[in-house]
């Protein structure tokens, strides 16, 4: 894949399984709210853009470079290249293709939800700073977006959910696309692939390391998918329906053959309503599931509320665990890599249900 991949486009849309349409239009984000952050974020970016231009440092070659266009940066092989990515998920991913040639560092740390999130000042340096830019895109960072499509007109930026291939995205029923593509390993290997090619073109002189770090990412991705393959083929196919807090497995689901019932659609900004409640109680009591799962991201009072209202109808649900959702684990635990939360959750999923 090349960087003229990455433009965004009207994508054909697919849909994973999922067992219900929910009661009401699903991540809807307030128009509104989002102006007025983004006003107010518009507004410290071209001040700090103004002041890194008067300080004649970098940026302003890549001013007039056409748009998606990635030129080598000049000196760059002789010192790391510096990545910023928003998740820590995509930070992982990073690391591993840039490996020793790169200097990553991550906007939000575990526990932190993407949909929610707005840039601080300090983030918007560190975003300034960088030579390559990797975000989720189709509006993963919902209150960054702007931010995002203004940054990208300066410096490089991957939005990975756009770069890798359209035709297998999958949209909700109000026509948005789902950004949680980490959960696809086909998917994670291309994106993984997106950030190789940016980095190549970045740095060609190294072009190599990137290519080899490539094979043996896409590696240990292909053995992590084979692993947590093993784990959730042993839940039976009567119980192989996912209830979770908001709608990030959709990816999963459609890679490992489940079914998922979220009780929020594919951004946590928008509030579940009553209606979402008894919709994914009625699904755990129809399909007789003893398991949800709740997310390390996402406040749990949404599925405290289903599980009394399944408890209402006389059928008993335990929260099976907590998944690994929109953010890795914390730094040093197994966790905190692709591989260790993919894991996780196929285990986790698997003792819940099995
Ligand atoms: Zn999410």
């Amino acid at each position: 894949m090349t960087h003229t991949d990455m433009t965004p486009g009207q994508p054909p849309m697919t849909h994973a399984h999922r067992t219900g349409t929910p009661a009401h239009p699903r991540h809807t984000p307030s128009r509104p709210d989002r102006r007025r952050s983004a006003w107010s974020l518009s507004w410290l970016l071209v001040l700090g853009l103004a002041g890194m231009l008067a300080a004649g440092c970098g940026g302003s070659d890549q001013d007039t470079a056409e748009a998606g266009a990635i030129e080598p940066v000049p000196g760059i092989e002789e010192r790391t290249v510096r990545v910023t990515a928003t998740t820590n998920i995509i930070a992982d991913l990073a690391e591993q293709v840039g490996g020793e040639r790169v200097e990553v560092t991550a906007l939000m740390g575990p526990g932190t939800d993407p949909h929610d999130y707005t840039a601080r000042p300090s983030d918007i340096n560190r975003l300034r700073a960088a030579d390559l830019i990797a975000y989720g895109g189709h509006d993963l960072e919902g209150k960054m977006a702007d931010l995002m499509g203004e940054l990208s007109r300066v410096t490089p930026a991957i939005p990975l959910a756009e770069a890798v291939d359209q035709d297998r995205i999958i949209s909700e029923d109000d026509g948005a696309a789902d950004p949680h593509v980490w959960f696809d390993p086909e998917l994670w290997a291309e994106a993984a692939a997106a950030i190789a090619d940016a980095l190549s073109e970045l740095d060609p002189a190294h072009a190599d390391t990137y290519a080899t770090n490539l094979a043996s990412t896409t590696a240990g991705i292909e053995q992590a998918a084979a692993d947590a393959r093993a784990e959730l083929d042993a839940i039976p196919a009567d119980r192989r329906l996912l209830v979770t807090s908001h709608d990030a497995f959709a990816y999963l689901a459609r890679a490992f053959d489940l079914e998922v019932e979220p009780i929020q659609g594919i951004s946590t900004v928008d509030e579940a309503a009553a209606a979402d409640i008894e919709r994914v109680a009625a699904a755990l009591v129809a399909r007789d599931i003893a398991a949800v799962f709740v997310e390390s991201a996402t406040p749990d009072q949404t599925m405290r509320a289903v599980i009394a209202a399944a408890a209402a109808q006389g059928h008993e649900v335990a929260v099976g665990g907590e998944l690994f959702a929109d953010a890795a684990g914390a730094a040093g635990t197994p966790e905190a890599s692709w591989d260790g939360m993919l894991l996780h959750n196929a285990r986790t999923i698997a003792r819940g249900l099995g």
